[in-house]
């Protein structure tokens, strides 16, 4: 039987008269409070809360935390929404993970345990040829662990074609320099040759770098190293491959993959935990055992340590059923335009300009840059743009010639109908 999800909902004036939504809008104002209760009211309507929850949930989004917002971009790995989402098995091992727990204790013999270890082991397990597996803060973090500790007061060997800034005005080669390691570039923007490296390479060399050019290519004239080559020149071969996928994917063909770079060659690969591996924000140092424990035991790396709730959502990412991210990648087209076509017919239904269109969904802040998912988007009046992003829900779309693109790629089928409530909501 349907049940009424409008049934128990408590009215706006009840909300407002409990005592506590009462002491809300006497620090925050009655009008911040009052869209917070019609806020939580929607989310009570579209059954994402029970009805009893709605003082609850207005009072939490005026916390002014961090908000779980509807990625409807077409943009996989949004680094302004959080790059990757975490599984519903992560999410249930980081909860579960909060409050005391056994990271560093083995609870059959009482003594001290190897921090994180299970994710360390679940990572060895899916990285066979990574004879030590050591996890920091993210990608950049573990690159600096690596320069602190090989090529502080020495070297590092890198192709002009690899100095890459990865966002936010940060850049790697400044990154590096930072550690007191001198960077020995070689070669040009377009071409490098393993001659250029051999050249350069010598008793102040630390380690020789290789940076996966994860956000943009170089077409025409160029001409790059494997890593294999470079094994042979006598020093650490490093190799930023960036995503984080441990093996080959298919569907990503440009992308490198942990395991495929170290039986290349590579002493050390580091990657990100929340990009392709769409796991928590992590950075993934993995390959030679020994190489790895001298990071390890380096001072710098208890400042670069992770905290136990990253353990816990890496080991349940790496151990566990696919990703959100993985998900979004492969969702099939046919049934992303029958969603979309739902919620579009549905919003038309109630007056709303909305249609269905095709769309572009793309890979984003994680790697392949090239890759382009074929889409499908509602398509709606650009003015509903900031209304949804304001929203509860809010809902964040992308503007492309004058019209307002929800993608439903990276929203979760089962947010649908909350997408539509906060459409309807959406005063534009
Ligand atoms: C993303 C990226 C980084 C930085 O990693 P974070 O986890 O964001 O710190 C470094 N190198 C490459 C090649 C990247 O793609």
């Amino acid at each position: 039987m349907e049940q009424d999800p409008r049934r128990g909902i408590p009215r706006t004036d009840v909300v407002l008269g409990d005592p506590r939504v009462v002491a809300a809008a006497g620090r925050l104002g009655r009008e911040q409070v009052k869209a917070a209760v019609v806020g939580a009211q929607g989310r009570a309507r579209a059954g994402e809360i029970g009805p009893g929850d709605v003082v609850e949930a207005a009072l939490a989004a005026l916390e002014g935390g961090l908000r779980p917002v509807l990625n409807a971009t077409g943009v996989v790995l949004h680094t302004n929404l959080g790059r990757a989402a975490l599984s519903p098995a992560a999410v249930e091992a980081v909860v579960a993970a909060a409050g005391h727990t056994d990271v560093e204790l083995d609870l059959d013999s009482g003594r001290r345990a190897k921090r994180g270890r299970d994710a360390l082991a679940a990572l060895a397990a899916a990285v066979p040829d990574a004879g030590g597996v050591h996890v920091v803060n993210n990608g950049a973090a573990a690159l600096v662990l690596a320069a602190t500790v090989l090529a502080q007061g020495r070297e590092i060997v890198v192709s002009r074609g690899e100095l890459v800034e990865i966002g936010d005005g940060f850049r790697l080669p400044d990154l590096l320099v930072s550690t007191g390691a001198r960077l020995r570039e070689v070669g040009t923007t377009n071409r490098t040759s393993r001659e250029d490296y051999a050249a350069a390479v010598g008793p102040e060399t630390g380690f020789v770098l290789k940076v996966h050019p994860s956000n943009f290519v170089v077409r025409g004239f160029t001409r790059s190293v494997g890593i294999g080559e470079l094994r042979g020149l006598g020093v650490p071969v490093v190799a930023d491959i960036g995503s984080g996928l441990l093996a080959a994917d298919p569907l990503l063909p440009d992308e490198p993959d942990a395991a495929s770079t170290l039986r290349a060659g590579a002493h050390l690969v580091i990657a990100s935990g929340d990009k392709l591996l769409g796991g928590p924000q992590a950075g993934l140092l993995l390959g030679d055992a020994a190489l790895v424990e001298r990071l390890r035991r380096h001072p710098l790396a208890r400042a670069l340590r992770v905290d136990k709730l990253t353990l816990a959502a890496l080991r349940a990412t790496v151990a566990g059923p696919e990703t959100p991210t993985w998900q979004a990648l492969r969702m099939d087209a046919g049934e992303l335009r029958a969603r979309t076509e739902r919620v579009a017919a549905e919003l038309a239904g109630a007056g709303v300009a909305a249609e269905v269109t095709g769309s572009v969904a793309v890979v984003g802040g994680g790697g392949a840059p090239e890759l382009e998912l074929p889409s499908w988007a509602v398509a709606l009046p650009e003015a509903y743009a900031r209304p949804l992003r304001t929203g509860e829900p809010p809902v964040v779309g992308r503007v492309v010639r004058g019209r307002l693109l929800l993608d439903l790629r990276c929203v979760p089928a089962a947010q649908d109908r909350a997408l539509v409530s906060a459409v309807l909501r959406a005063d534009a």
